[in-house]
């Protein structure tokens, strides 16, 4: 019938609009890797900030004793507690995960800070560790803070913006440590911050602590973001940068990495331009979790105004952020013959209701779209990070190689991946492993290994606090 071909007209073309085959996923690659250049060659070079760190050597495993951190970022906020014992070893590993309450991402940095003081003060008086007469210290404290910061020293950096829903705005541009500081004395919490760093970065101090051939690092959860070990003296806009080991973690803001190669559709210029920051994270909005499911939100939508096989349009529909991306992802993930998952989930969060197999289908169809090229996105974001430091078996960029790698001869990398889409999304995971193997090549995708790194970025935080108290 013609509503019929209309629908498959519209997923067709969709399906089109956002395909990603290996030609085009290496331009990204390509311009990832140029994008990085021009990030370090000079402030605002580019779309991706490339902010330095301060972190220039990552733990080595040899680190010991109690220590805590914070990770604040997304969705929820986390507590952890790990002891080291030296020799790559964690004896112990507590984490406690709270749901941010939403009024407060939108309240006062010290409402904010408050409650996440409270909070950590309530968590250490229950791990019973008397901070006053600790032998293993148990005071220093490493702060994951998954926004845009520009960083002053490993333990200071202002807000550079909000991202990902947040909006404190008395907190822009200040120092985001001072303000934790500050909440901690006021709760009388003896403790002291002694590494800040953003989630990407702490999931590469634990890679690192745990592998060695550990380079990079990628969060994809909420929002997306990555980091690598580069050369000091890559670092252009930063002439003369003296770091003890000749390196630094450069943190490159990648949700914002933008290029014409990227295949837009007119479903994410919508969704830009109705969003809290418009012409801001393009990368993220086509991959991070905050956002997939409302692409396919979207498309359904559109395919409801246009036919008639949804039964009368749902105002839910037209609710931004109504379909999640775990409930897409469920439903791209149900195997049931029926798809009776997709229909209990269009009922209840859409209020679409006795669909025929055929448009469960297609909805399932429509999920796998959006995934697939959020995925195979992700992953030649990747390997444009190996191509900037010459692991991706090609010899590099003019001046990203790295001294005594010439093309051909490959070492092994590894990369840690964390978030919830990567962790918790099978078909997720699976097409981003598949798609970096296959950007790379046979010959040398058995030299790069993806690695999960759950809660790594509280983890890799904590060893961060470990590795710089022992040095101050
Ligand atoms: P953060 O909010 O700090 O990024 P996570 O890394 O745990 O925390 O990522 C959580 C995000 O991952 C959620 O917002 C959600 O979008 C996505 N996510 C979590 N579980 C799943 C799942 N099973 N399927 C798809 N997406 C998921």
């Amino acid at each position: 019938r013609k509503q019929w071909w209309k629908v498959v007209t519209a997923v067709d073309e969709f399906e089109e609009a956002a395909s990603t085959p290996v030609g085009r996923l290496r331009q990204v690659v390509d311009a990832m890797a140029v994008e990085m250049h021009a990030g370090l060659a000079s402030e605002g070079g580019s779309k991706l900030k490339m902010l330095l760190t301060f972190v220039d050597n990552l733990p080595d495993g040899s680190e010991n004793g109690i220590y805590y951190a914070l990770h604040v970022g997304g969705t929820n906020f986390r507590i952890l507690r790990i002891q080291l014992g030296g020799q790559r070893s964690i004896l112990g590993h507590d984490v406690e995960r709270k749901p941010i309450p939403q009024h407060l991402m939108t309240s006062t940095s010290e409402e904010f800070f408050d409650f996440i003081a409270l909070s950590l003060k309530d968590f250490v008086e229950r791990k019973g560790d008397n901070l006053q007469f600790s032998q293993v210290r148990g005071k220093d404290l490493g702060f994951t803070f998954s926004f845009p910061v520009k960083q002053t020293s490993v333990s200071s950096g202002t807000l550079i913006k909000w991202t990902k829903g947040f909006a404190i705005e008395d907190m822009v541009e200040k120092d985001v440590v001072e303000c934790l500081q500050k909440a901690l004395s006021r709760r009388g919490l003896d403790m002291n911050v002694a590494a800040l760093v953003n989630d990407s970065v702490g999931t590469l101090a634990v890679g690192h602590f745990l592998d060695k051939d550990t380079v990079a690092a990628v969060v994809i959860g909420t929002g997306t973001n990555a980091c690598y070990l580069e050369r000091a003296d890559a670092v252009i806009k930063c002439q003369g940068l003296l770091t003890t080991s000749g390196g630094m973690v450069i943190n490159m803001e990648w949700g914002n990495f933008w290029s014409s190669h990227l295949p837009r559709t007119s479903y994410d210029i919508d969704l830009d331009a109705e969003s809290q920051n418009p012409n801001d994270q393009g990368f993220e909005k086509m991959i991070s979790g905050m956002y997939l499911g409302d692409i396919v939100r979207r498309v359904i939508r559109r395919m409801s105004l246009e036919s008639g096989i949804f039964g009368p349009l749902s105002s839910k529909l037209s609710k931004r952020f109504v379909l999640s991306t775990p409930l897409m992802a469920a439903m791209h993930e149900d195997d049931s013959p029926d798809l009776s998952e997709v229909a209990k989930i269009l009922e209840e969060t859409l209020d679409i209701r006795d669909i025929p197999l055929k448009v469960r289908k297609i909805v399932v169809k429509v999920c796998d779209v959006v995934t697939r090229r959020a995925a195979r996105l992700a992953a030649a974001g990747i390997v444009g990070i190996l191509k900037k430091i010459g692991r991706d078996g090609t010899g590099g960029i003019a001046g990203g190689r790295i001294k005594g790698i010439k093309s051909g001869k490959m070492r092994r990398t590894v990369v840690a991946v964390e978030g919830g889409l990567y962790t918790s999304y099978t078909i997720f995971r699976e097409y981003l492993n598949e798609a970096v193997a296959e950007i790379l090549g046979e010959d040398i995708a058995p030299y790069v290994i993806l690695k999960v790194m759950e809660d790594g970025s509280g983890i890799g935080a904590a060893m961060l606090a470990a590795s710089n108290s022992a040095r101050s």
